[in-house]
């Protein structure tokens, strides 16, 4: 049994589906003498497909960005090409009698131990470069491999050392019923992925491809946090019972879809939901969400082959505003950087990603590319006849108001030039996301200059208590349920109110039930969540009262530790809703 941060609640029984990763040892038996030129013609079939890849990227990436990012497709081109790079990998395979990916993870290894040694940050760089071109090899070596494997049968628990956008996609139709990751915390991609798909997740297990293959059978308590491996038929026995009473609850909660949102005396809330994607939407309205809080664009940007231009940018949100519930979507322009990067938009290596070049920061800095997404949006949100559409544009990470001001200004140019080209545009409303402490000190100047605040409570708790949202270490930092927060909170939620500007959390506090009674007790009408908990805060509001909630609140407020806080709001779920409690990860 092994313990690690439980970021999505629920518990699962299934057989570990492991992501293989280039960077976990893929040494195997060796070779058959019979096997090594096939293995080698195999390298250079990879090798040829990785190039073809590159040159497309760096065509697409030069007309749809400019030619000077598109630099690091030649660059990681050259790097394909260097002829020592290729003889490394081909002596490997001929000498170890090793598959090519157990000699592309060794040549790797070599690079790492050589650029480590080198103060230079430049040098350092291009090992990123290489791992980045190692990566794109290696995909193709697996992908070759696909037709002959037999897949395993679900339910299945992906086992990762992180869960990328692309596994996400690769993942396809698989019925995965657990994840399991090595890095990442409460907010972290395999966290919001599997919160959105409403099936249990624990991160923050060291060494985990190196402990279970693919075949174990593998328990995911998302409660607490706890992975078992191979448990003995007892403890399975005693799992799946639990794992079935979550799933029953999951059910019985879903037939509330068509239920108002309403407390126990009469107070309507807004439930929305959290989106990637079309397939989203349709959970969401499934899940009885009255429209779309969240649509991370930059989904579309990390799992696109190259760069999606703005016929494909309109395609997709037009889509996406189509299947959400009501037609009612906020949509985020491209949130990139820190833990989330496409090689096009810069590949500096930087000491603290998150507090550095990312998000609304990059958007700025590539006035064209930004434009480009901003044109698809107001397009997309053009009227159609039979679609009575609700379309808002919002931006993440805004610190200061030059930089809503320079956005603004950008929002105008694209107006102006679909105007000025007759092309079709719909009304949108601009919204601040509220992710930085700065922007919540300042939030009356904020107010006055945007029609409606988002809170992105992922990123503000991060930045208010100096704490990786990514980083297991820290991760009892990284509380929503903290007092530094929840008085940040309180004041955000009363400005907001005060000055009569609609105001939203999206961040994953919405969908936690303990949180949820805080903010509902703070003032708090509209809440952004996954889609698999808006069923879950419908049953939670229906048992509270507004009177009782804002009582709750005041006491919470007096509390001087997390862990006080914490516990009160354990006892008080337990109290209201009893059954919800498995649907709370108990960090
Ligand atoms: C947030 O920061 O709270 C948020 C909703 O955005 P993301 O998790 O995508 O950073
Ligand atoms: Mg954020």
């Amino acid at each position: 049994m092994r313990k690690g941060i439980p970021v999505s609640p629920g518990v699962a029984v299934g057989t570990a589906y492991c992501i293989p990763d280039i960077f976990v040892d893929p040494r195997g038996k060796p070779l058959d003498e019979t096997e090594v030129l096939p293995e080698l013609n195999r390298f250079e079939a990879a090798l040829e497909a990785t190039a073809a890849d590159l040159r497309a990227l760096y065509q697409k990436v030069a007309s749809q960005v400019g030619p000077s990012e598109a630099e690091i497709f030649r660059a990681h081109e050259a790097i394909l090409h260097d002829h020592s790079f290729r003889e490394k990998v081909r002596d490997y395979v001929v000498t170890e009698k090793q598959s090519a990916s157990a000699a592309l993870r060794h040549v790797m290894d070599e690079y790492t131990a050589i650029f480590e040694k080198t103060e230079d940050e430049y040098l350092r760089e291009r090992l990123d470069d290489v791992r980045d071109v190692i990566r794109r090899l290696s995909g193709h070596l697996s992908a070759m491999l696909q037709p002959g494997q037999t897949p395993i049968q679900g339910p299945l628990i992906a086992i990762a050392e992180e869960l990328l956008p692309s596994h996400v996609v690769a993942l396809g139709d698989l019925q995965i019923s657990g994840v399991v990751t090595q890095t990442g915390g409460q907010t972290s991609h395999a966290a919001i992925i599997a919160r959105s798909r409403g099936i249990p997740a624990v991160t923050g297990i060291r060494g985990i491809l190196r402990q279970v293959a693919t075949g174990d059978m593998v328990i995911v308590d998302g409660r607490d946090g706890h992975v078992i491996f191979n448990p003995d038929p007892e403890t399975e026995k005693a799992y799946r019972k639990l794992e079935r009473e979550f799933f029953d609850l999951k059910g019985h909660l879903a037939e509330n879809r068509d239920h108002p949102a309403v407390s126990a005396d009469g107070e309507h809330i807004d439930l929305l939901a959290n989106i990637n994607n079309v397939a989203d939407c349709k959970t969401a309205a499934a899940m009885g969400a009255s429209g779309v809080g969240l649509f991370r664009t930059e989904y579309l940007f990390l799992t696109h082959p190259d760069v999606p231009d703005e016929e494909e940018q309109l395609t997709a949100y037009r889509d996406v505003i189509r299947a959400s519930p009501n037609h009612r979507v906020t949509i985020r322009t491209l949130d990139i950087g820190g833990d989330k990067t496409v090689p096009y938009l810069g590949h500096a290596r930087e000491a603290n990603p998150f507090l550095g070049w990312r998000s609304i920061r990059l958007s700025l800095e590539h006035p064209e590319f930004f434009l480009t997404q901003l044109r698809a949006v107001l397009r997309a949100a053009a009227p159609e006849p039979g679609v009575k559409k609700n379309v808002r544009l919002m931006f993440p990470m805004i610190t200061t108001l030059e930089e809503l001001r320079r956005v603004r200004m950008i929002v105008r140019r694209a107006q102006n030039e679909l105007t000025a080209e007759r092309k079709p545009q719909g009304e949108v409303s601009i919204g601040l996301m509220l992710e930085v402490p700065a922007a919540a000190i300042m939030i009356e100047t904020f107010l006055k200059n945007v029609d409606y605040v988002s809170v992105g409570s992922n990123d503000l708790v991060q930045y208010l208590m100096a704490a990786d949202r990514d980083n297991p270490k820290v991760s009892h930092l990284c509380q929503p349920l903290s007092p530094a927060v929840l008085h940040v909170l309180n004041q955000v939620i009363s400005a907001c109110r005060a000055a009569g500007k609609p105001v939203t959390l999206c961040g994953e506090m919405a969908g936690a039930p303990r949180a949820f009674l805080l903010l509902f007790g703070m003032g708090l009408r509209s809440f952004s969540m996954s889609p698999a908990f808006v069923p879950v805060i419908k049953d939670l509001v229906s048992h509270v009262t507004a009177r009782r909630a804002e009582q709750i609140v005041q006491t919470a407020l007096e509390f001087t530790t997390s862990r006080q806080i914490q516990h009160y709001m354990s006892e008080q779920l337990r109290e209201i809703a009893p059954d919800l409690s498995m649907l709370e990860s108990e960090t």
